[in-house]
């Protein structure tokens, strides 16, 4: 197991909200992905997302070939964003 007690204790844990627009839920979910005509390839961006919408927004980047990793916002890094 990694960090759930770290996740649950960490300052910034309720400010992950979903990116989904217009939903305001609580992201569980981060969808991993990179434009590679827009980003260096060690680029990460992400969109959070909430139980709802991590299919619909996965599937988006995925559909355009940009999808990296979905993964949980607890497996964050400081080089994502
Ligand atoms: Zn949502």
């Amino acid at each position: 197991m990694s960090g759930l007690f770290e996740a649950a204790s960490a300052p910034e844990a309720a400010d992950h909200v979903c990116s989904a627009k217009g939903c305001r839920a609580i992201a569980r979910h981060a969808v991993v992905w990179n434009n590679p005509k827009l980003h260096k390839p060690e680029r990460r961006k992400v969109w959070l997302a909430c139980d709802e919408h991590e299919k619909s927004l996965a599937d988006f980047v995925a559909l355009r070939g940009f999808l990296i990793e979905v993964v949980p916002v607890e497996a964050l890094t400081s080089a994502d964003g």
